[in-house]
C-alpha cells in the first residue's frame, strides 16, 4: 500500500487550474457551443461509412496525414510543407506554447476572447498578459505593441472572428501588429467559414504569422480536426513536439473527404449566414436587448434585466445558450450559436416571452 502526497507531486501550475467548464446540461436544443446544426451531408456520410470498410484498423494512421494536407493545399492554394494537421484546433495552440515558450516567457491576448489560450499557456507556466478590448470590441495596435514589448513576450493569440465577441478585429491594427511585433502572431481563424475574412495570404510576406483553421464549426467537431498554415521552418519545428499519431485514421479520411466535397458543406455555411442575419434582425427588434456585430456562426447580446433570469427561462424551456455574465467585461452577456430555422424561431420565441414578463 502507498499513501504518497499526491498534492505536493502536482505542479503549482496545474493545481491551481480550474477545469475547462463546458456546458454538460442536457437541452434538447443546443445553441450554447458554437456547433454547427446540420451533421455532414447525407451523401458525405454514406460514402464515409463505405470507407469505414476497407480500413485497417490494426495499423497506425498516416503519421503525416499526408492526404488530408494535399486536399487542403489544393483548397487554399498552399504547400504541404506549410500545414500541420492536429487533433482539433486546440492541439495546435498546444503545440505552439511548446514550441515557442518557455516556463516564465508570457504571451498576449485581448480581452474578451477564447478561454483555451489562458488555459494551455497556465498548465505550462507561460504567463498570459490581456489587453483589454475597446467598446466596439477592438483593439489598438500600439498598446499591443507596447505591451508586448514591455513583457517580452513571445506570442500574441488573436481570434478572427472573436469569440466570445463575434466581431472581426480591424485589419489595419492586425497588419500592423503583424509588421511590427518581434514575436509569433497566432490568427485563429476558427470561424473563417462565415467571415470569409483571412490573412493566410499575408504568411507568403511575413514569417511570424500562423494561422488556424478548424472544422469543428462546420458539422465535423466530433472527429477533431484542426490545422495550422504557416512558415515551412515553424512547421518543422511543431512536427519535433507533435506525437506521431496525433491524428487518426477515421478523422483524417472524413475531414479529406469532406474537404474534398465543400460545396456540400457550403451550402450549409450558406443557410448559417442567411440565418445569421434574420436571428440578428429580430433580436435588434427587441428594446431590452443590445446586439453586438457578428461575422461568426454566433451572436454576442447584452440583456437589459438579469442575463441568469433569461438564461434559465430558455433552459427551462428547453434552450441551451452560453451564459458569460460572470466575466467581468461581459456583465449580462449570452452567447447564442446560429441553429436550424426552427431552433431560432423557438429561441426568439421564448427570448420574446421572457421579455413581455
Ligand atoms: C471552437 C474554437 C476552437 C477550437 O477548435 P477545435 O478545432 O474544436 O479544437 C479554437 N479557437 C476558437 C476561437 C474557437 O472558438
Amino acid at each position: 500500500m502507498s499513501n504518497v502526497d499526491l498534492k505536493k507531486l502536482i505542479k503549482e501550475s496545474i493545481r491551481s487550474l480550474s477545469p475547462y467548464s463546458t456546458e454538460s446540461i442536457q437541452s434538447e436544443i443546443k445553441l450554447h457551443a458554437n456547433e454547427s446544426p446540420f451533421p455532414p451531408p447525407k451523401e458525405l456520410h454514406d460514402q464515409f461509412t463505405e470507407f469505414i470498410k476497407s480500413f485497417q484498423l490494426n495499423r497506425y494512421p498516416d503519421p503525416d496525414s499526408k492526404k488530408l494536407k494535399e486536399s487542403i493545399a489544393k483548397k487554399l492554394d498552399t504547400k504541404k510543407e506549410n500545414l500541420v494537421i492536429g487533433n482539433g484546433s486546440d492541439e495546435i495552440i498546444l503545440l505552439l506554447l511548446q514550441v515557442f515558450c518557455k516556463e516564465g516567457d508570457n504571451i498576449i491576448i485581448p480581452d474578451p476572447t477564447f478561454a483555451m489560450y489562458a488555459i494551455i499557456a497556465q498548465s505550462l507556466g507561460v504567463k498570459t498578459t490581456i489587453v483589454p478590448l475597446d467598446s466596439s470590441w477592438d483593439f489598438n495596435g500600439n498598446l499591443l505593441l507596447e505591451t508586448a514589448e514591455k513583457n517580452k513576450s513571445r506570442l500574441i493569440f488573436l481570434s478572427y472572428p472573436n469569440n466570445p465577441t463575434g466581431n472581426c478585429f480591424s485589419e489595419t491594427e492586425i497588419i500592423k501588429v503583424i509588421e511590427e511585433f518581434e514575436g509569433i502572431i497566432v490568427l485563429d481563424e476558427a470561424y473563417y467559414d462565415f467571415s470569409q475574412k483571412s490573412f493566410i495570404n499575408e504568411i507568403k510576406k511575413n514569417n511570424n504569422l500562423i494561422v488556424l483553421r478548424s472544422l469543428s464549426k462546420i458539422g465535423l467537431a466530433a472527429m477533431r480536426v484542426g490545422f495550422g498554415v504557416a512558415n515551412a521552418l515553424i512547421i518543422k519545428e511543431i512536427n519535433k513536439v507533435r506525437l506521431p499519431y496525433n491524428s487518426n485514421m477515421l478523422s483524417q479520411k472524413f475531414a479529406e473527404h469532406l474537404i474534398n466535397n465543400f460545396q456540400l458543406v457550403q451550402k450549409q455555411i450558406d443557410y448559417i449566414i442567411d440565418e445569421r442575419k434574420r436571428l440578428t434582425d429580430e433580436l435588434k427588434k427587441n428594446k431590452s436587448l443590445t446586439v453586438f456585430p457578428t461575422e461568426s456562426n454566433f451572436i454576442l447580446f447584452k440583456t437589459k434585466q438579469s442575463a441568469d433570469e433569461l438564461f434559465y427561462h430558455l433552459l427551462y424551456n428547453g434552450i441551451l445558450v452560453r451564459n458569460l455574465s460572470t466575466h467581468p467585461k461581459l456583465n449580462n452577456c449570452l452567447r447564442v450559436t446560429v441553429g436550424t430555422k426552427s431552433e431560432n424561431d423557438r429561441f426568439l420565441s421564448e427570448v420574446k416571452t421572457y421579455s413581455m414578463k
